[in-house]
Formats: C-alpha cells, sequence, structure tokens
C-alpha cells in the first residue's frame, strides 16, 4: 500500500473515502498526530489496535468537529464539565463523561466511559467536519514508541501501512492532551497536559490529580504502559556532573551519546552533542518528541537531565519524561 501525504486541502475527499470505506487515517492535531477510524465501526477501530499493535485494555479517544453533538454520544453531563467545556474546547483537553454506547464497545475497552476530544487543529477540523461522525483515534506512534509531531513521524511508524496522511504541519503543542474525568463530583486529571490543573481549577472551582493506589486498576488503562520511548538507549538523571560522566564513558566505550537537557544547563555540556528541550513547560512540550525521536536517529545513548521546575505544564512534560525514559510513574 502506498502511504500519500497530503493537507487537508487536497486530501479531504480521499480521506472521507478511505474513512468511510472502514480504513485508518492519519491526521494533524494541535497535540500530536492522531491514527483515526469510524468510531462507529467495531471492525474499523479493531484495525487501529492491530497496526498500532495496542494493548486491547487501553481505550482510544473519540475525537468530534466542534459543531458535532456531544449529547448523542454521552450520557448526562455535570455543570462544571459544560463550564469546561466552553472555556477550553476547541483545545488540548480530552473529556470523560458515561457513555451512552452508541459508538463501537472497542473504543472504550469495555469501560462505561467515553473518552471525547475536540481539536483546535484547523486540519483536523476540516476532517472531522467533512466525515461528520466521531473518529476514534490515539496517537499515530506504533504502541510504546514517542508519539508523533509530524507527518513525517507518522510515515516512519506506518509507511506502506495507511493509505493517508493528513499534514498540518508540525504540531504546536508537542505532548497529548490533559484527560479529564468528568464522571465524578469534582473534576479529575487522568493524564497531565496543556490544559493545566491551574486552569482547570480556575473555571470548575477545584480540579483533582488521580494518583493510582497500589493495587487498584488504573482509572485510564494507558497508565499500566511504558510510553514515548526512543528506540536507543537512555538514561536520566538529575545533576549535571552525573550527565557529563555517562556521557564520557559511552563516547569512551565508542558510542555516539547525546544530552537532553532545558536551555538553562546546555552551556554546561560544551563542547558535548546538546538537544536543547527548551526553556519554559510550553516549549518543552512543543519540542521534546522531536527531540527524542532525533536522538533515536543520530545517537546509541540519549542522557537526559530531568527539568527542576514544577507545577503548570511542567507536570504534564516531566509525566512524559519520566515515562520516555524509564521513570514509570502512576500518571497516564
Ligand atoms: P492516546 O491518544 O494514544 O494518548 O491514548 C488515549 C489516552 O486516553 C490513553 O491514555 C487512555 O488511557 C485514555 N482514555 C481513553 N478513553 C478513556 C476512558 N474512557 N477513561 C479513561 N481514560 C481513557
Ligand atoms: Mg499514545
Amino acid at each position: 500500500m502506498q502511504t500519500k501525504i497530503v493537507t487537508a486541502q487536497d486530501g479531504l475527499s480521499l480521506a472521507k473515502q478511505y474513512i468511510f470505506g472502514g480504513d485508518v487515517v492519519a491526521f494533524h492535531t494541535e497535540t500530536v498526530y492522531g491514527l483515526g477510524a469510524d468510531a462507529r465501526s467495531d471492525e474499523a477501530v479493531k484495525r487501529i489496535f492491530a497496526l498500532k499493535g495496542r494493548p486491547s485494555d487501553n481505550p482510544l479517544i473519540a475525537h468530534i468537529h466542534a459543531e458535532f453533538d456531544l449529547k448523542t454520544l454521552i450520557d448526562g453531563e455535570p455543570p462544571y464539565a459544560e463550564k469546561l467545556r466552553k472555556a477550553f474546547l476547541p483545545g488540548p483537553l480530552t473529556m470523560v463523561y458515561p457513555s451512552n454506547g452508541k459508538v463501537s464497545k472497542y473504543v472504550s475497552c469495555g469501560l462505561k466511559t467515553l473518552a471525547v476530544r475536540v481539536p483546535a487543529s484547523p486540519t483536523a477540523q476540516a476532517f472531522l467536519r467533512a466525515v461528520d461522525i466521531p473518529i476514534a483515534a490515539p496517537s499515530a506512534n506504533l504502541s510504546g514508541h514517542v508519539s508523533p509531531v509530524t507527518a513525517q513521524h507518522v510515515y516512519r511508524d506506518f509507511c506502506g501501512k495507511i493509505p493517508l496522511i493528513l499534514d498540518g504541519g508540525a504540531s504546536s503543542g508537542g505532548i497529548e492532551s490533559t484527560v479529564l474525568d468528568c464522571t465524578g463530583e469534582i473534576p479529575m486529571i487522568l493524564r497531565a497536559g496543556l490544559v493545566t490543573r491551574e486552569m482547570i481549577a480556575s473555571v470548575a472551582g477545584a480540579c483533582e490529580v488521580y494518583h493510582r493506589k497500589a493495587g487498584e486498576a488504573p482509572k485510564s488503562p494507558g497508565m499500566a504502559h511504558r510510553h514515548y520511548a526512543p528506540r536507543c538507549r537512555t538514561a536520566c538523571v538529575s545533576d549535571a556532573a552525573e550527565a557529563i560522566a555517562l556521557y564520557d564513558r559511552e563516547q569512551e566505550g565508542g558510542g555516539s551519546p547525546v544530552v537532553l537537557c532545558e536551555s538553562g544547563l546546555a552551556a554546561m555540556f560544551a563542547p558535548r552533542r546538546v538537544l536543547d528541550v527548551g526553556g519554559d513547560g510550553e516549549e518543552m512540550a512543543r519540542r521534546l518528541y522531536a527531540l527524542l525521536r532525533e536522538g533515536e536517529d543520530t545517537a546509541t545513548l540519549i542522557v537526559a537531565v530531568e527539568p527542576k521546575a514544577r507545577g503548570g505544564v511542567m507536570e504534564g512534560v516531566l509525566n512524559r519524561f519520566s515515562r520516555a525514559f524509564g521513570r514509570n510513574t502512576d500518571e497516564a
């Protein structure tokens, strides 16, 4: 199969044809690229799992366009969720509701809830409007690999396996959406992202962050799986001296290491090779995945120095850091 990379302008009718034929199409969003299929079709949704090698207990997000009637997919909405929708959608926020069972049961992997997102990306909106159905989509990477933030990243993982990638350029957000459980009395963050706890609390009055208790089944099953891993060796350290020691040992052994660190530390590593992930949370989110892919293509070892800042967008960035570098946490 030939995999075409086209803009939404050129590819919409083709995308529609593939989706209604039960096929899978990758598309740009403002967070990461998605791998989408007709959420109403068991067979189409199962294709996504097969293509990604995704564990069958890790549910997908239903993507809809801004005018799509959310109420046709869910069974009730608390008042705070309506306020949050009005404040943050379209945007990088996924909201988990009680499902009314209208989409394929494979989307939610048997859970009684449905995760819904309205992406802001004009490419995603054009695609979702053209098909005018809910599109089930996880990130468009092979399961466990780094999420894609360009059409080329998607191509690397799915060349010859999917017919079409709707190219909208580099994803500006850079990390996956915030996943927010809206089934309880207070909204609860299941996966941190660009819509932060502080932003949610300022609209909803309160916001909790889910922490899995030992022995408990995760509330968002994706949390149980390792994610975002580059295909080279990695190490995560908290100080520069340790990073230098690991780097130099790798180089002396004939390897080609690279340091990944925040802008403020980059000069300390000269003349060693550095991937500068940025100076603030938004910048780190935007650059992280592209740099992990650059690292895996060009180095034998990525030595990451954990950023020091906390709170806001950094919660999402640090979560991706720890999962990419093997320091698994309980958050998604
Ligand atoms: P991905 O788009 O690849 O990042 O995967 C979707 C994420 O949304 C995963 O972390 C899932 O665990 C989460 N998710 C999807 N549906 C639900 C749901 N019904 N309840 C909780 N989390 C969900
Ligand atoms: Mg993913």
